[in-house]
């Protein structure tokens, strides 16, 4: 290291504060610049307050982006292992559930941003916050930050001030305009893990109903992917853990001007034969008794007037006067229920933004820029995201160590 390795970090989140810590770690002077009042407040605004602070199983095929791979080998130079060491050496403990997501063990995120916040303080760096880095230049003798009425010059500098995901949190353009700004290329960027619109006259009559169902995406009528959970109807659509999952896929296919649908399995423990015959038994033991009520020993309540009135029948009708072909209809209905989709609930309700940073001039074992030297990128400035699970942390504490730890030298 040189006697005057100043390191700057343009963004005080998680990549940033991993990255700062490996730097000042490694000796160098580190200084983060962060617009918000505080560091840190993704972290502390995570997994309901919780921080779904990695995933045990993280593999690079939870990444979506040009080039998911490029996250392998950052992903490699922090296993789980490691990542939860390095967590007891800065006094914070984790519990990991059985499907591989780790929290901390007070199941509270403050844990973690105090944590790091000790951590970086010990180390040595200097944190400047509500200090909005306006431009980044170069000159001979190195970067020059320029915040509102002040420049400052660097050796190295590391661009880690995440994506416009969550504005109200402190989330800004600015780090792919500043890469933009020194010749790369910007891949467009979209909402992911992020609420759906639909196009249809019945979400918003059945705003609050959630239920466990079972989500078929489809991208110009082509079936893409499946997942089951919660979803929850909404005034502008439709969310819950089920509709996240495949946000990214849809949200990707929106902006790219593709047809995007949805289709609902309400029932999706029954198979058709077994819902058939377990539909025909209830009509034959209460056959005196409307649609609307008998079903509502099934189907959350509120829904059933609508599957109803999509295929035209009357839910006051008895049972035992549906005809064959109605009643088939129906439980048709009940496991394909579809919805066009026609947007997503934007960048303000997302938790992450696909696009960014193109990876291809991105040196993957160093995270310095394959265009200029001694500028660096972490987290989720890149054109990476991830899964629902604990992934997105995963990659900004990885490609932050690993910036961190080559700014350092
Ligand atoms: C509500 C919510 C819940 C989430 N829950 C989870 C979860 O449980 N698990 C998970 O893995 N991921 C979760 N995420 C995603 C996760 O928070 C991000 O992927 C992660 O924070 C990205 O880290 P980063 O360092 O790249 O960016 P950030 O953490 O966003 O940090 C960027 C920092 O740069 C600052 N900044 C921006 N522009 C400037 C500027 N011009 N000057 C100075 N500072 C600037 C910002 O204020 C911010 O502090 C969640 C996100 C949200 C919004």
């Amino acid at each position: 290291m040189s006697l005057s390795n100043k390191v700057a970090i343009l963004g005080g989140g998680a990549s940033g504060l991993m990255a700062a810590l490996a730097a000042a770690r490694a000796g160098a002077d580190v200084t983060i610049y962060e617009h918000n009042n505080s560091v840190g407040k993704k972290i502390l605004a995570s997994g309901n307050g919780r921080c779904n602070i990695i995933n045990t199983t993280v593999s690079a095929e939870d990444y979506a982006g040009i080039d998911p791979f490029f996250t392998a080998y950052a992903l490699e130079q922090l296993p789980f292992e490691d990542f939860e060491t390095f967590c007891h050496s800065i006094g914070l403990l984790l519990e990991c559930k059985s499907d591989g997501r780790c929290y901390p063990l007070s199941n509270e995120a403050k844990a973690v941003l105090i944590a790091f916040k000790s951590a970086v303080a010990d180390a040595g760096v200097k944190i400047l916050t509500e200090k909005k880095v306006t431009a980044l230049t170069k000159e001979k003798k190195g970067f020059i930050v320029h915040c509102e009425n002040e420049k400052s010059i660097y050796d190295k500098v590391l661009i880690a001030t995440g994506s416009q995901a969550a504005p109200q949190l402190g989330a800004t353009e600015d780090g792919v305009r500043f890469a933009h700004s020194f010749g790369h290329e910007i891949i467009p960027q979209y909402p992911s893990l992020v609420q759906l619109h639909l196009n249809s006259k019945f979400h918003h009559k059945m705003a609050g109903v959630k239920t466990f169902a079972e989500v078929t995406l489809a991208i110009n009528h082509k079936l893409l992917t499946k997942v089951q959970g919660d979803i929850l109807f909404a005034s502008y659509g439709i969310s819950g853990l089920a509709i996240l999952d495949i946000s990214q896929n849809a949200s990707y296919a929106l902006m790219n001007n593709q047809r995007v649908s949805i289709t609902i399995n309400l029932l999706p423990n029954f198979d058709p034969q077994t819902l058939s015959a377990t539909l025909e038994k209830l009509f034959n033991d209460v056959p005196n008794r409307p649609i609307e009520t008998v079903l509502s020993t099934l189907l959350p309540g509120k829904t059933i007037v609508y599957l109803c009135e999509e295929i035209a029948l009357n839910p006051s009708k008895f049972v035992s006067t549906l005809s064959e072909k109605e009643l088939q209809k129906l439980i048709h209905l009940i496991q394909n229920w579809t919805f066009e989709v026609n947007g997503t609930h934007g960048f303000k309700h997302a938790e992450v933004s696909g696009g960014g940073v193109a990876t291809a001039q991105i040196n993957d074992k160093t995270m310095e820029s394959k265009l200029v030297k001694g500028l660096y990128f972490a987290g989720e400035v890149l054109d990476i995201v991830g899964r629902r699970g604990g992934y997105n942390f995963n990659f900004a504490w990885a490609s932050g160590l690993i910036a961190g730890k080559e700014m350092g030298k």
